[in-house]
């Protein structure tokens, strides 16, 4: 039987589980650094198109780096939930500076909100992948896209080139256009930008996208403050039986949730 799943977007197709040889993947660190894993992954075990949603593919084959980061994400947990089941065990450290202790959460993948692609956001996809917002400080209209997977994968490099200017680099990464203002200056005009205008921008950023909604709340069995986490994607989310043997190791592991 297919497994077939519906992602943000409206793509539609069908995966199938992930397979002992795709392990070479999972343990390539090389891979793993780039990001480039997500793209093996999704490439092995995606089996069928049914419904291309709002890409053009040519009536090829699904080229996964012209489909937009919620729909990659939102199939990636699906085909970890697919091969090993939709419970997740992870651990974080308490942000409370004076505990710091390890906590041990649990949850059901499936239960994670998922935002679809709104009408809007998919005719201005279409379009070009091109978003138009304005500043409140400034006024200005700015135009900027969603991220695919051709950009997901310059992520990294486009990290370590930014040194200590990172929000104005992902901004330059993002914006296509500013009002009034020419492409060679664009940079400038960003890194110029009031602090609440660049807040702005990134809330836009979420509020057009869609996708897998990954800040949760967990509380900590030590000191029991409550705190929002990001879901992490460490070793074990595709490699769960490793963590199952490092808490047998660790008791203090053992009062999972
Ligand atoms: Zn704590």
């Amino acid at each position: 039987m297919p497994h077939i799943i519906t992602c943000p977007t409206g793509l539609t197709g069908s995966i199938r589980r992930l397979k002992v040889r795709e392990e070479r993947f999972l343990a390539d660190r090389k891979l793993a650094k780039s990001g480039a894993i997500v793209d093996e992954l999704l490439r092995a075990c995606w089996e069928e198109t049914h419904d291309a949603g709002p890409y053009d593919f040519g009536g090829k084959a699904i080229d996964w780096d012209k489909v937009l980061q919620g729909d990659r994400f939102f199939a990636l947990l699906e085909l970890r939930a697919l091969t090993y089941g939709s419970e997740y065990a992870f651990a974080v450290n308490c942000s409370e500076p004076g505990c710091r202790a390890r906590i041990d959460w649990e949850l059901n993948l499936h239960d994670l909100p998922v935002r679809p692609l709104s009408e809007e956001s998919r005719a201005a996809f279409l379009d070009g992948n091109r978003f138009e917002t304005r500043l409140p400080d400034g006024g200005k209209r700015v135009w900027f896209r969603l991220l695919t997977g051709a950009d997901e994968r310059k992520l990294p490099a486009m990290r370590r080139n930014a040194g200590d200017r990172v929000l104005s680099a992902m901004l330059g990464f993002r914006c296509l256009e500013v009002e009034g203002v020419e492409a060679k200056n664009k940079r400038r005009f960003l890194e110029d930008l009031s602090m609440r205008d660049a807040d702005f921008l990134l809330d836009e950023f979420d509020r057009v996208d869609c996708g897998v909604e990954t800040t949760i709340e967990v509380e900590c069995q030590e000191c029991f403050a409550r705190q929002h986490v990001q879901l992490p994607f460490d070793q074990s989310f595709f490699l769960p039986g490793k963590a199952r043997a490092a808490r047998r190791r660790d008791p203090s592991g053992s009062s999972l949730k």
